[in-house]
C-alpha cells in the first residue's frame, strides 16, 4: 500500500483515479483545488503525487516546481496527466519535476502500470504510446 495525492479539478477523473488507486489497494488523498495541493502534500506524507497538468490558479507545472522546491517532498516521484500531449511536452514535464506522464483519456492499465513503475523507484516517462497493449 501506497499513500498517493492526486490532484485534479475534473471531479469524474479524480473519482476514476483514486477508485483505480484504492482498488490496487493503495490510500489516497483527493485533491480538486489545486490551490491547497502543496498543504495537503505536507500534511499527507505522500508516496507519489499524481497531477493534471491543466489546472486553475496553481497549474500542473506549478505545483511540480512547488513540490521539487520543497525539502520534504522533492523527492516524491511525480506522474502527471493530460488531455494536451504536444511534442516536446515529456522534455517539458520532466524539467518540472515529473517522472512520467500519462495521457487522458486514460488507458486504465498504462496508469496501473505506471503508478506501480514509479512506486518501485522507476525512472520513465510515458507518452501517449499505445504500443504496449
Ligand atoms: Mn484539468
Amino acid at each position: 500500500m501506497a499513500k498517493i495525492l492526486v490532484v485534479e479539478d475534473n471531479a469524474l477523473n479524480i473519482k476514476l483515479f483514486c477508485d483505480l488507486l484504492t482498488a490496487h489497494g493503495h490510500q489516497t488523498e483527493p485533491v480538486t483545488d489545486s490551490r491547497d495541493a502543496l498543504d495537503a502534500a505536507r500534511a499527507f506524507h505522500p508516496d507519489l503525487v499524481i497531477t493534471d497538468i491543466q489546472l486553475p490558479y496553481v497549474t500542473g507545472i506549478e505545483l511540480m516546481q512547488q513540490l521539487r522546491a520543497d525539502e520534504e517532498l522533492k523527492d516524491v516521484p511525480i506522474m502527471a496527466v493530460t488531455a494536451y500531449a504536444a511534442a516536446g511536452d515529456d522534455e517539458r514535464f520532466r524539467a518540472a519535476g515529473a517522472q512520467a506522464y500519462v495521457s487522458k483519456p486514460i488507458s486504465v492499465m498504462r496508469f496501473a502500470e505506471t503508478v506501480d513503475q514509479l512506486l518501485e523507484g522507476g525512472r520513465l516517462v510515458e507518452g501517449s504510446s499505445q504500443s504496449s497493449q
